[in-house]
């Protein structure tokens, strides 16, 4: 599951194998109350295999169902990782494409399957052979699919993918985003960034397939530590599209959790009783310290809290779940994050017209003679400040030989500080740990440029020229 947090958190080795050997003795299904119990689940509830993959189905039907955004014959993109919920996930769908004619999932489906082996420090070897084993288990599973490289998120333009079927060639060309990586200095920053590059690619390539929607694996465990992390990481503002069952910060595509009331407990009972393989890769911490990022730390804290006390999961989940902000959809594009697509938390203006009325009359009130109406004019003599100014935050092209300015480019590029700008406070924190001689990736930059308003055109233009 290429997930939003799924990959980061998901089911580490000793996830799979859960210590606690279910006390089912003598017990009694108390859902059929005639077969042996297999399954406890909350302490208590006791199921037999048949009661609890029956119940596991319904869920996950319900919890389509009942979010009503799903139509029959919708084109859905399904991240997958190989890794526990996204495996059950595919097997769910699989088996409801199996169903009785009335009860039949029809959906189109494309699998995806994001390659971060680079960033993960994985030779092109390793990443082939994690390729083919996802390819198998895809095709086990009834599905095929594509893969596409995580160097991919860093560009504009559509992002290359390739079916599974077919060997991934160019695996060396991801010098790009092992570069970024190398430049974030914390493992907190470094997950948070990975995390939201996914998600960017996961509907960049839903985009390009004609798909509407994004199915993620994040389950209750996974959503209940984004809770956690993402308060800690100053993104609360953000939690109802981070954990909640539909993100809609994309006005196009939406990405749906329907793996989001399964616990890890849940994933593990599933995948037994199914005889369904996963495939291990590790994140960006495995093996790491606990205290090596607020993600690993929360983690920790939050799955150790759940074996004494069996309800913190839920508990954690459900106050999750009754959090939430007025309007949440993406209405202005100058008003959300140049990186996360989520609502600016920290601008509180009316932009867009109203700014563009107000810079009209400032100028109509200022005359020719005024500061802006001067400066518009005074631009005209060099065509390389207008350039700049369209290319803020290039940092590449120092020298100015086209006309007398001499200095347009570098003064504009200074302005490159103002990049924060357009990110929320969560994404700002992952660039303030980024090495200052490391250019900002180009999707980042294009996406600013397609923020800027008059507002800030203006504060350029009399910047460079007082
Ligand atoms: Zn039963
Ligand atoms: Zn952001």
């Amino acid at each position: 599951m290429c997930s939003v947090n799924d990959a980061e958190f998901e089911t580490d080795d000793e996830l799979m194998q859960p210590d606690e050997v279910p006390q089912t003795e003598g017990a009694i299904c108390k859902k059929c109350n005639e077969n042996n119990a297999e399954v406890v689940l909350r302490v208590k509830d006791t199921y037999c295999s048949t009661c609890f993959l029956a119940a596991s189905t319904h869920k996950f039907r319900a919890t389509i169902g009942k979010s009503k955004l799903v139509r029959p014959t919708d084109s859905i993109l399904i991240g997958h990782s190989g890794k526990a919920g996204s495996t059950v996930l595919l097997h769910l769908i699989k088996g409801g494409m199996s169903e009785a004619v009335h009860k039949r999932l029809m959906y189109k489906t494309a699998v995806l399957y994001v390659d971060d082996g680079a960033v993960l420090g994985q030779t092109v070897d390793q990443r082939k052979s994690t390729i083919s084993a996802i390819r198998e288990q895809v095709h086990g599973l009834g599905f095929t699919g594509y893969a596409v490289s995580l160097n991919e998120s860093l560009h504009s333009s559509e992002p290359k993918i390739y079916p599974l079927e077919e060997e991934a060639e160019d695996l060396k060309g991801d010098s790009d985003v092992v570069d970024l990586f190398n430049a974030v200095s914390s493992y907190t920053s470094k997950e948070e960034l990975l995390h939201k590059l996914r998600q960017k690619l996961l509907i960049s390539v839903a985009r390009s397939l004609g798909c509407c929607k994004v199915f993620t694996a994040d389950g209750a465990t996974d959503l209940a530590i984004t809770i956690l992390s993402n308060i800690a990481l100053g993104r609360g503002a953000q939690l109802p599209l981070d954990v909640g069952f539909v993100d809609s910060r994309e006005l196009d595509i939406r990405i749906l959790r329907p793996m989001r009331d399964f616990t890890r407990k849940e994933l593990i009972y599933y995948l037994n009783f199914h005889k369904l393989e996963t495939i291990q890769t590790p994140g960006l911490t495995t093996k790491k310290e606990p205290y090596t990022s607020i993600q690993k730390l929360t983690e920790k804290f939050v799955t150790e809290l759940n074996t004494e006390f069996s309800g913190t999961v839920s508990a954690i989940f459900r106050t999750g779940e009754k959090l939430s902000i007025g309007n949440l959809e993406a209405s202005n594009l100058i008003e959300t994050c140049a990186l996360c697509r989520a609502q600016l938390d920290t601008v509180f203006t009316d932009t867009s017209s109203l700014q563009a009325t107000e810079f009209s009359k400032l100028i109509s009130a200022e005359g020719p003679k005024g500061k802006i109406g001067k400066a518009a004019f005074e631009l005209k003599k060099f065509p390389c400040v207008i350039d700049a100014a369209e290319n803020v935050l290039l940092r590449d092209s120092k020298n100015c030989d086209n006309c007398s300015c001499s200095k347009g480019k570098e003064k504009f590029e200074m302005s490159a500080k103002n990049f924060e700008k357009y990110l929320c406070y969560g994404c700002r924190l992952i660039f303030k740990d980024l090495d200052k001689q490391h250019s900002i990736p180009n999707f980042l930059q294009n996406s600013v440029r397609q923020r800027i308003s008059l507002d800030d055109m203006r504060e350029e233009i009399a910047d460079f020229l007082l």
